[in-house]
């Protein structure tokens, strides 16, 4: 490592992923460098962060808002739009990637920066769920590393260091069970967004606050989980963890259990994640356990929460099959926010946009990208279908995924 320091790249700068990461860098101090950095639509903010931290490149998504950067920060490249993500995410001189975007528009920056040979710290799980096949090959190709900052996959990585994919019995993913654990479907039926958002541990972004409520996230978790460690997908096992303290477990083929403990704090996995295999001292509280007592530990709600199940589903059948799961989800969870479905009517547009996809090959960006574009076109058909029906109607007769 130069004096300088490793050279990090922030994607999603101003998020919640940002915001830690950048804590987590005041921490670190000289050991990292901080070389770009992007945002959505906070301008205040990414010019804010970017006089803070000097990087030699920014990107603002909206194309509009280019001359405004470009004007507050004399001296910095100013790239715009998918193409200008995709550039920085592959800056030159950057070693490191922390991708904090959310959603399906992270594809193509991790995609481009692994076959560019950086570090991509993924908290993003999108684009391992929809190409995973993709990620790992370009990885693989372009020599860079793909480290799981998502707190689960990143407890699991930690507890699976130095050990082989076929010492694997089953990883145990956690679940904190999300806004309604222990509610049936019928109390689900007039839950609110403000109801959804309000998550009982994590504090993250709406979208993924949402996919807690609905077990999606931790759906898509499983996903994630068994492709970045090489097992099947049935040997990821979702356990109900109220606490949130057990970050996840692994159980090896001789019957010992690793667990991977620790405070509901994203800095952890992100620090870890820069720094290892090193470990740096971090300004965090000692987790009292003795002040906790007692963890718990149970079977997850399939009945009411069938996005688990449907995520199984997805993952089984492979190619485009995630792809399209997940786009349908992006749609549905956005016509939940914005008032024009029902909680419950999410799963129903997830469901059927999955159940009405033929699926196939996902071996090309080309392949996945039109699947995504299939399951987003097939979704909001159905969210304006749905729309039209009473509150709950859709959804109401909804049962198990074995009664369907
Ligand atoms: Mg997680």
């Amino acid at each position: 490592m130069s004096m300088a320091g490793k050279r990090v790249v922030i994607l999603g700068a101003t998020g919640s992923i940002g915001d830690t990461t950048f804590r987590v860098l005041d921490n670190l101090g000289d050991e990292f460098r901080v070389v770009g950095l992007s945002a959505g639509d906070r301008v205040e903010q990414l010019v804010r962060r970017a006089r803070a931290c000097k990087p030699e490149a920014v990107c603002i998504a909206d194309g509009a808002q280019v001359e405004g950067v470009r004007s507050q920060l004399p001296g910095v490249r100013v790239l715009s739009g998918p193409e200008g993500l995709s550039q920085l995410a592959a800056l030159d001189g950057a070693d490191v990637v922390v991708n904090g975007l959310v959603g399906a528009v992270g594809l193509r920056p991790t995609l481009e920066a692994l076959k560019a040979g950086k570090t991509v710290a993924m908290a993003n799980k999108e684009p391992l769920v929809m190409a995973g096949g993709l990620v790992l090959q370009a990885a693989a190709e372009g020599g860079g590393a793909l480290l799981p900052v998502d707190s689960e996959p990143n407890a699991m990585w930690q507890c699976l260091r130095g050990e082989s994919a076929s010492a694997v019995r089953s990883l145990f993913l956690t679940a904190s069970g999300g806004a309604f654990r222990g509610w049936t479907r019928e109390q689900m039926i007039t839950v609110t967004p403000a109801q959804a958002l309000d998550h009982p541990t994590w504090r993250m972004g709406s979208k993924i606050t949402v996919d807690c409520a609905t077990l999606m996230n931790k759906g898509f978790e499983v996903i994630e989980a068994s492709l970045l460690f090489d097992v099947d997908i049935d040997q990821v096992k979702v356990v109900v963890h109220r606490e949130s303290v057990v970050h996840s477990m692994v159980e090896f083929v001789d019957g010992a259990i690793l667990a991977h403990l620790g405070k509901t704090d994203m800095s952890l996995p992100i620090q870890y994640a820069l720094t290892h295999p090193k470990r740096r001292p971090a300004p965090m509280d000692t987790l009292d356990l003795v002040g906790l007592g007692a963890l718990h530990f149970e079977e997850p709600d399939l009945l009411a929460f069938p996005a688990l199940e449907l995520c199984y589903e997805a993952g089984r059948t492979g190619g485009t099959a995630p792809a399209v799961l997940n786009a349908a989800d992006e749609v549905a969870v956005e016509g939940f926010l914005r008032g024009e479905i029902g909680f419950l009517d999410i799963h129903e547009v997830n469901r059927h946009t999955l159940g009405a996809h033929i699926p196939g090959p996902a071996d090309s960006l080309a392949e996945v990208l039109a699947a995504d574009e299939e399951g987003r076109r097939l979704a909001r058909e159905h969210v304006t279908v749905v729309r039209g029906m009473p509150s709950g109607r859709a959804t109401a007769r909804a049962v198990g995924p074995g009664e369907e």
